[in-house]
């Protein structure tokens, strides 16, 4: 029996083939959950689109969380088609190119500082206030986190300042409506080479450092992520909530095994 059949889930953040919402996506399919997709801009439009149909989609709803109305618009519009569902995936993450390159307290800006925090974490639980009465009993929502919300990370900068909010952000929400029954968690995920993490300078040495010192000795796929994300928002996983779950090959226990 799959483990996410007769589950609805929302799934936000897919910019292409490679993107962890892809490999959550295609997990997801897998253990036969029904999905509905959002695209940020009329430039993924058609890509999304086109990517929905691999998991026999085609609710596809635009969503820029920068506008708190398109939030507020994309459960409208959802709520026509689906009246309730199970559970939601923000996989959304954005800091200015300039913010991620160089000394932490040299490149922070005010401006820069509000637009990362607005859209990396604020969204999240703009998004649950706009859902959460179309929510089911037993349904999961997920965010997507960073090692960098807890260690200096270099070059990460604000956007680490933003996953240490967001990761609060799921212990708060999991506070609040786990009276409901409905579950919240992150995934911390290694890091993958995806648009989003091609901003950020350097991220080619970081995974090779992170080859060399990872348990695993090698990085994880969003496959990987995928599977973790089906298990978390499914009813196998009814006992957890409001947890940050490392899918980084172990990464955060390691010792620098090198230097020593
Ligand atoms: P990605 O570029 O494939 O996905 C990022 C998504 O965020 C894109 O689909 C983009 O359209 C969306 N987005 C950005 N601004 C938005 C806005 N204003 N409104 C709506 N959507 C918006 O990259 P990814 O690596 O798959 O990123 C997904 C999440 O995973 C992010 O939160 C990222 O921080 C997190 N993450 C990534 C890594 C990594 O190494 N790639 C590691 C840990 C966590």
């Amino acid at each position: 029996m799959s483990f996410l059949s007769g589950k609805r889930i929302l799934i936000t953040g897919i910019a292409n083939k490679l993107s962890i919402a892809y490999g959550i996506a295609q997990a997801m399919h897998k253990q036969k959950a029904e999905l509905a997709f959002t695209y940020q801009n009329n430039k993924l439009k058609n890509r999304v689109e086109n990517l929905a149909k691999h998991f026999n989609s085609d609710i596809v709803l635009p969503c820029d969380v920068s506008h708190n109305n398109n939030i507020q618009l994309l459960f409208v519009t959802l709520s026509k088609i689906w009246n309730k569902f199970d559970g939601l995936v923000h996989s959304i993450g954005f800091a200015p190119k300039n913010e991620l390159n160089g000394d932490y307290v040299d490149t922070v800006t005010y401006k820069g500082f509000k637009i990362t925090h607005k859209i990396s974490s604020y969204s999240f639980v703009s998004m649950v206030k706009e859902c959460k009465t179309m929510l089911n009993p037993n349904s999961a929502l997920l965010t997507l986190s960073y090692l960098g919300s807890e260690r200096a990370i270099p070059n990460y900068n604000v956007m680490g300042l933003a996953k240490a909010s967001l990761e609060a952000n799921v212990r708060y929400i999991a506070n609040s409506i786990g009276h409901k029954g409905i579950r919240v968690n992150a995934i911390s995920a290694g890091p993958v080479r995806t648009l989003a993490a091609s901003g950020i300078k350097n991220f080619r040495k970081m995974l090779e450092c992170y080859k060399r010192i990872t348990p695993l000795r090698r990085t994880v796929t969003i496959e990987e992520i995928g599977n973790s994300a089906a298990f978390l928002c499914s009813d196998l996983a009814s006992g957890i909530t409001g947890q940050t779950i490392y899918v980084d090959g172990g990464f955060n226990i390691a010792t620098i095994n090198e230097l020593l």
